[in-house]
């Protein structure tokens, strides 16, 4: 189980499924944009759920916000985004592909040799060295490193002339940091709280076509607690444990996770790290967890012109609060989840089956109801519109029971229920478990409390 699959696997078995698609797909594709399917919303509608729960609604003084995706452009440039927001990037003068010099160098020396600690010249100096080869064409004819900002410009006016150049944002926290004072003096929050937010990036950015590993737009999910100078290196721990148990409580082994500290840290950071996941390329970060310390609340203070300084009710003293981030892409989480639950089974017989054992809570659907028989669909039905009203749930009632239940087991429908001539008698139905494929009979009016039960997170 787990990171045995291949990407190529991957992508393939998500088209068919309904999981994944790519994007703009009868024009010829756009590259490094996905669509998520029937299935695959559900199950990224999930992961984000259960995100929220975990350090929202379970966290103590956490609140979230939902800021635009379009900002003041003045933000970006207290954030440094306008200036420093770029990757080295070298052109392949052979198959003329664009690529990053630090992916190159990562690929080439399997992740032994940190480009993070280089600097272009040195990364240039590497490439040329060890004669790192062009991925795609093979060639070994590189341009110089160049550097391009990430961030896809857009405009806003009314007129042609009156346009002002405006950016998508290329991540989530600064609404977070310029709503600060806002979420504090409305909820009355004491510092230490968190401010969590779910929603849109984006990157002009160069990939190697690692799926929905990197992508031009995706999903982040963030969480920023501020917290006073003194307290922010034991959060800071406090968040690596969290950020960790939470993979783990979904279900991914713990030897396809580790931690990597950063050794070059960004000039405001106290300290960095990353929870890097055995993905089918091999290691990448999954999420990031950074000591930031009062660079992004003090930055805005100063490009605003407004005070962001926080008053403690009790002693009266005013400061600036640190910020621990945690950062954790949805999309580079669902890669994670869908390579850790697939499984190609050899049953008793010699038969193979492709399962995915995703934790229940993430599963598209929490069950699919099956009549065994179609002229006898009537309790099904009746059973279905109940449970839709709690959970997702699926209904089939095409093809052999075999079928019908290896279908669900591609998706990792976590419970098959079957009704049949028992049902119309007594009013039990079968539940078949995917991963044991045990079976169990229940009284239909459980079903609803069993389900609950088994689907929580
Ligand atoms: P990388 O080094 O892989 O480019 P990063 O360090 O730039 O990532 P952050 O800016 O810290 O990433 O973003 C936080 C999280 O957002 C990452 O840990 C990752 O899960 C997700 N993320 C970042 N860039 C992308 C992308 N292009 N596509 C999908 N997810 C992304």
């Amino acid at each position: 189980m787990g990171t045995a699959v291949t990407m190529d696997k991957l992508v393939a078995l998500c088209k068919n499924r309904g999981i994944i698609f790519p994007g703009s797909e009868i024009y010829g594709g756009m590259g490094n944009t996905w669509d998520y399917g029937p299935v695959g919303v559900e199950i990224k509608n999930n992961v984000k759920r259960v995100w929220w729960k975990r350090f929202v609604q379970e966290s103590d003084n956490s609140f979230g916000v939902d800021a635009a995706i379009l900002m003041n452009s003045r933000v970006w440039e207290a954030s440094g985004h306008t200036t420093s927001f770029s990757d080295p990037k070298m052109d392949c003068k052979k198959c003329k592909t664009r690529h990053r010099a630090d992916n190159l160098i990562e690929m080439h020396s399997k992740g032994k040799v940190d480009p993070d600690l280089m600097t272009n010249e040195e990364m240039e100096q590497y490439i040329r060295e060890k004669e790192v080869h062009c991925p795609i064409c093979g060639g070994f004819d590189w341009t110089n490193i160049r550097t391009f900002n990430l961030m896809f410009e857009t405009s806003r006016g009314v007129t042609d002339e009156s346009q002002n150049k405006i950016y998508l944002r290329p991540e989530t926290a600064q609404g977070e940091f310029i709503n600060f004072l806002n979420v504090q003096r409305t909820t009355r929050a004491k510092v230490p709280f968190g401010i969590a937010q779910i929603g849109k990036a984006f990157r002009n950015e160069i990939t190697p076509g690692n799926f929905i590993f990197r992508t031009i737009e995706f999903e982040q999910m963030e969480h920023q607690w501020f917290c006073k100078e003194g307290t922010d290196s034991q959060f800071y721990e406090e968040y690596k444990a969290r950020a960790m148990q939470f993979l783990l409580d979904l279900g991914i082994k713990r030897e396809h996770l580790r931690f990597h500290d950063h050794e070059k840290l960004a000039h405001y950071a106290k300290a960095a790290c990353d929870i890097q996941y055995l993905y089918p390329m091999g290691w990448s970060e999954l999420n990031g967890i950074h000591n930031r310390t009062d660079y992004d609340l003090s930055r805005h203070q100063e490009y605003s012109g407004k005070s962001l300084t926080y008053v403690d009710p009790i002693d009266g003293s005013r400061y600036l609060p640190y910020v621990i981030e945690y950062s954790i892409g949805a999309d580079r989480l669902m890669l994670a989840l869908l390579a850790e639950a697939y499984e190609e089974e050899t049953l008793e017989g010699g038969d193979v089956r492709g399962v995915m054992r995703f934790h229940p809570a993430i599963a598209a659907y929490k069950a699919a109801v099956l009549p065994l028989q179609k002229n006898i669909a009537e309790p099904a039905k009746a059973l279905l519109q109940k449970l839709k009203k709690k959970f997702s749930v699926s209904y089939d009632e095409a093809g052999s029971i075999g079928k019908r239940y290896r279908r669900q087991d591609e998706i990792g429908t976590p419970f098959c229920i079957t009704t049949d001539f028992e049902t119309l008698e007594n009013g039990t139905v079968t539940v078949r478990e995917r991963d044991s494929m045990q079976q169990l009979r229940l009284p239909m009016d459980e079903i609803e409390a069993f389900l609950a039960e088994k689907t929580a997170f």
